[in-house]
């Protein structure tokens, strides 16, 4: 869906609301970490003020990942807020401030989907846990300790100290 300028002016301030689905396959596609995912709906509105154009609103899936530590299936009920600035390309605003977050518009139109599409795989995570505090497999038995304690010491040596350990323990 595209949301055209020219309704935003005529409006003349007053906000457009809008709901777009997303195309759940394309999100999955391009984020190897979302092993499923349900119709992404989102709503919001549109508005022009004075030069420049804001969409804002929010999204909302399901989507099921693998935890990146206990491997183990979840799901996460995603709600993505998105909240951008546009202004017309060849706005001064746009060479003023390199530094802003505003995005230039080209063509008459805004791209709803494509925008949003963005918005939304950014928000993903790159290392997905089932719980912040997931405890993860254990390395040397393999049991998922969020649900056995083992009694394997797994003692945490940094790589690089490794020889350091081995020194103090020859010297005992
Ligand atoms: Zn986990
Ligand atoms: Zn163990």
């Amino acid at each position: 869906m595209n949301i055209k300028l020219a309704e935003l002016e005529h409006r003349k301030g007053e906000p457009l609301p809008f709901q777009v689905t997303l195309d759940a396959d394309e999100l999955k596609k391009r984020h190897h970490e979302i092993r499923g995912i349900t119709p992404v709906t989102a709503s919001g509105e549109a508005v022009q003020l004075g030069n420049l154009y804001y969409v804002k609103g929010s999204m909302k899936a399901d989507v099921n990942f693998v935890c990146a530590r206990c491997l183990n299936p979840f799901v996460d009920q995603a709600t993505v807020d998105f909240s951008e600035t546009f202004a017309l390309s060849d706005d001064p605003i746009l060479q003023d401030d390199e530094d802003s977050d505003i995005l230039p518009l080209e063509g008459d139109e805004i791209e709803l989907d494509s925008l949003l599409q963005e918005d939304f795989l950014l928000a993903m995570p790159t290392f997905p846990l089932c719980e912040e505090d997931c405890k993860g497999l254990c390395p040397t038995c393999g049991v998922n300790r969020n649900e056995v304690a083992c009694s394997c010491k797994n003692e945490r040596v940094d790589p690089r100290l490794a020889g350091l350990a081995d020194f103090f323990k020859d010297s005992k």
